[in-house]
């Protein structure tokens, strides 16, 4: 039998911000939401660099004012470090209008906010319910696991559409057989927090820190700082580069992170809080980002990469999209999903994909240090770098490959 409960207008898959997101702005237009997450909050997650784009989205699924209250770390842009090279982007000053600032922040603790809110706005939330197959068309049906039904049978949920939002987990792309190569090479990332020491004095925490190591191009550090004196650091390599033992991945890190001048001085010698983590092969695609009764939402779609912090962006960015093309299916019109969701929110992602490749080669690189760059060009990068990826005003937004391969040109002559 089904009960009344889980016959719901949207199902959505994971609890994530992609997730979360979604939920509220649902609940905004009288829509019953079921959310399904496996695991229980708060729960360690990683991304912890939000771009200013990101706040238009939280204010629209009524989260701001719980964010901007939650005593997270103030964030107005980033450093870019190699050798003895030094280049600070302010995201106030930038080519996009909207929000220039935005947060640092605890995973654990921004996620678990974020769905609390969309809770509080009518939700029904499920901590340790997994979805485990789903059965797709104008009626979807999804199987679920409650971790606390001893019978372990499961139980049924039917929606009018379902939206995975399962991040990694990539639910849908793997139960539908939806996945497609990514020509992105396979990466790997090696993090942990550490308790800083920084003092404001003695380093902006106001932005991350993205440092290239000084004799390998394609290998790159993140230092975050966060709330109450800890920072998040990471190293982005080859998988090869980072391929460790379990017990030799703090050396290794540690080893890496005394290699790079800048963090050497600010955090060479910091303690780390967490045993460090290792995860791999994150790049991930689709074909299609929507089907009969679904659409895939946030990392559950397609992922790059991790150097511009474009993840939560990109997944609250698709959240807004794919609700609004919902509400105007629920409202009798016909949406093609192909033109006004995957789409819209690939122009984007194909902004930050030009973005990271050129960044692997050097060749952006070369654009973000270069000393004479123009104070224009500077804000269109400035923008996109902010998370505004989607704004057809900025030439490197409509036409970023041969933008970005002139512009480095120019960077190669003078
Ligand atoms: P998630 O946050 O992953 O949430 C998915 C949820 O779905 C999880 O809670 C999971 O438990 C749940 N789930 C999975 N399977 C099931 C199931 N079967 N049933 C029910 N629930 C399920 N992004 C940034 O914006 N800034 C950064 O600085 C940044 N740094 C990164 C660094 C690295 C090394 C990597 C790999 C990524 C980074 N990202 C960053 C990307 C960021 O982690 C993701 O883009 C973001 O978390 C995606 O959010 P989401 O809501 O799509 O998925």
């Amino acid at each position: 039998m089904t009960s009344n409960a889980n016959i719901v207008d949207v199902a959505i898959i994971g609890a994530g911000p992609a997730g979360a997101v979604a939920a509220a702005l649902l609940r905004k237009a009288g829509r019953s939401v079921l959310v399904l997450e496996r695991q229980h909050f708060p729960r360690f997650s990683i991304g912890e660099s939000l771009l200013p784009q990101s706040m238009a989205y939280l204010e629209e699924a009524g989260m701001l004012h719980a964010v901007i209250e939650a005593g997270f770390q103030y964030k107005n842009g980033a450093h870019f470090v190699w050798q003895d090279k030094v280049s600070s982007f302010d995201f106030r000053d930038k080519h996009t209008a909207g929000w220039g600032t935005t947060y640092q922040v605890e995973r654990a603790k921004f996620d678990e906010l974020l769905v609390n809110c969309a809770a509080q706005q009518g939700a029904d939330v499920r901590f340790g319910h997994t979805v485990q197959s789903m059965q797709t068309g104008d009626a979807p049906v999804l199987d679920v696991l409650d971790e606390a039904d001893e019978t372990g049978k499961g139980y049924q949920v039917h929606a009018r559409f379902v939206l995975d939002a399962s991040g990694f987990g990539r639910v849908l792309p793997r139960l539908l057989n939806l996945e497609a190569p990514t020509r992105m090479p396979t990466r790997a990332a090696l993090f942990t927090h550490v308790r800083d020491g920084i003092s404001p004095e003695a380093h902006d925490r106001n932005k991350i820190t993205i440092a290239t190591h000084p004799t390998l191009r394609d290998v790159w550090f993140w230092m975050i700082p966060l709330a109450g004196g800890r920072s998040s650091v990471g190293c982005v390599a080859s998988a090869e580069f980072l391929d460790a033992p379990e017990a030799d991945r703090e050396g290794l890190l540690r080893r890496l992170i005394r290699e790079e001048p800048t963090l050497a001085r600010l955090i060479g010698d910091a303690p780390f809080l967490m045993p460090v983590r290792h995860i791999g092969g994150y790049a991930a695609n689709v074909e299609h980002l929507h089907g009969p009764g679904y659409a895939l939402l946030g990392n559950a779609g397609e992922f790059l990469d991790p150097v511009f912090s474009s993840g939560v962006t990109i997944a609250l960015r698709s959240s807004h999209l794919a609700v609004q093309a919902l509400e105007r299916q629920f409202n009798g019109e016909t949406v093609d999903w192909k033109s006004e969701y995957d789409v819209p929110l690939r122009k984007g992602i194909n902004t930050f994909r030009a973005f990271v490749d050129r960044w692997y080669t050097g060749e952006l690189q070369d654009i973000i240090y270069y000393p004479k760059q123009t104070a224009t060009v500077r804000r269109y990068i400035s923008a996109i770098l902010a998370g505004y990826a989607w704004d057809e005003t900025n030439p490197y937004v409509t036409d970023p490959v041969r933008r970005l391969e002139t512009l480095h040109e120019v960077c190669q002559i003078y």
